[in-house]
């Protein structure tokens, strides 16, 4: 078992240098949705509680360093600061904003806490070093601290410097290194996936590309007793099959695999039926409901046909854990939806099953859908619950904390 903040005793006086998912979608320096920010306040809190001196510190975006007047732009779009003004609003209380990663102001106002303070510093990426896990960066951002802790779900799957480096160096120092509340209320509902204690235990799976989820798709026939595939995703298999995909999204290079698992996978791996094709993905002027077997040619599968929403959910009656992954058609658009909205139901409709979802844009349809608080639990990372499906329950980001 992980060390966690709620074994951390004496927190009073103590700097406590907390890596935060803070990677909110912004648009024109607005935060589009607050979700990863409020997921982070009981770990806060209770640290405030306890009369801890909290400093945070997550990635906001992308910076690219290897174009500098690129990194320029996304630095200023990629501000942390309006970040600092929410998280202020949601604890009412003001939080010190630092708008530097490594600097004499940084290191003199974290000095300078007083207990129950709390500090946010600049994204994270600002620094060349950080995703390289640069040793030097490590050591400063350790240096803040006397103790570390990690609740970042959605990048524990990142060894970089702020999830990997500086938990690393507090530990040879014989500092404490804790999760926090976010991060073990995924580990205790992803370890469900990733050794089921009840069974059936059914995934299901869609969204856009097989190559992407090679890794999951392996360890979850393995793992489950039924996968049950749709989305994009569905058409490689068929094309696996024989069957004539028209101009549905196929990846050519996944065929094979797609036969491997169809092998490996036998009686488990239920397709759909029948699918509603188009004749373009925007501004389609004919649409058809056809076999899978039967698309035509110039059409393109969009979203899974009605037999096959019945047939998803005779499947899942009985699953007492399902994981869920990957929407089952082009939800963002009203038209194509019905798979998606189907799915979501037929999950939340079953009686007494752990559902899991783990997946960024699974997650925000059921959000969408009204579904999301009828999920059992609703995943903060989707690379990262798929990696750690794969790696057996391991992410280096939390390997990397003590353990009682
Ligand atoms: P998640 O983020 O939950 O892991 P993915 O990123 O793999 O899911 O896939 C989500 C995307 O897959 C959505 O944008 C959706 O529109 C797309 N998608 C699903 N079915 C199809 C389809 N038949 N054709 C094209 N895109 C699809
Ligand atoms: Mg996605």
């Amino acid at each position: 078992m992980k060390k966690s903040i709620k074994d951390l005793t004496s927190l009073q006086g103590k700097t406590v240098l907390v890596r935060v998912d803070f990677n909110v979608p912004l648009k024109n320096g607005e935060i589009r949705d607050d979700n990863r920010i409020v997921q982070a306040l009981p770990t806060i809190k209770h640290l405030i509680e306890n009369k801890a001196r909290v400093v945070l510190f997550s990635h906001l975006g992308k910076i690219n360093h290897k174009n500098p007047e690129q990194a320029e732009l996304d630095k200023q779009k990629n501000n942390m600061a309006p970040v600092a003004k929410r998280l202020s609003e949601l604890l009412d209380l003001d939080v010190i904003y630092v708008p530097s990663t490594r600097s004499e102001e940084l290191t003199n106002t974290v000095k300078n806490l007083k207990d129950g303070d709390v500090l946010l510093m600049q994204n994270t990426r600002y620094e060349k070093g950080e995703q390289k896990n640069d040793s030097e960066l490590a050591a400063y951002w350790a240096s803040l601290c006397d103790v570390y802790v990690m609740d970042a779900f959605g990048s524990a799957h990142r060894a970089h410097a702020s999830t990997y480096g500086v938990p690393e160096i507090l530990n040879k120092e014989g500092k404490e290194t804790a999760i926090g509340l976010l991060v073990e209320k995924e580990i205790k509902s992803l370890e469900r996936c990733v050794n089921p204690d009840e069974r059936p235990y059914v995934a299901v799976l869609g969204g856009l590309k097989v190559s992407d989820k090679i890794k999951v798709i392996e360890a979850l026939i393995k793992k489950t007793d039924k996968i049950i595939i749709s989305g994009a995703m569905a058409y490689t298999f068929f094309k696996a099959l024989g069957y004539e995909t028209g101009t549905s999204p196929v990846e050519l290079d996944q065929v094979d695999f797609a036969k491997r698992c169809l092998e490996e996978g036998k009686g488990k791996i239920v397709l759909p039926v029948d699918v509603v094709v188009t004749n373009a993905f925007d501004n389609p002027t004919e649409e058809r409901t056809v076999k899978v077997n039967a698309v035509p040619e110039g059409f393109m599968g969009m979203d899974i046909g009605p037999e096959t929403r019945e047939l998803f959910k005779k499947e899942l009656q009985g699953a007492k854990i399902v994981f869920w992954n990957g929407p089952a058609g082009v939800f963002e658009k009203d038209q194509y939806s019905k798979g998606t909205i189907a799915v979501c139901e037929a999950i939340t409709g079953l009686k007494d099953a752990f559902t899991v979802i783990g997946g960024g844009d699974s997650a925000a349809a059921a959000a969408q859908f009204g579904y999301k608080d009828k999920f059992s639990h609703v995943s903060t990372g989707g690379g990262a619950s798929l990696e750690m499906i794969e790696n057996d329950g391991h992410l280096p980001g939390i390997d990397i904390i003590s353990s009682n």
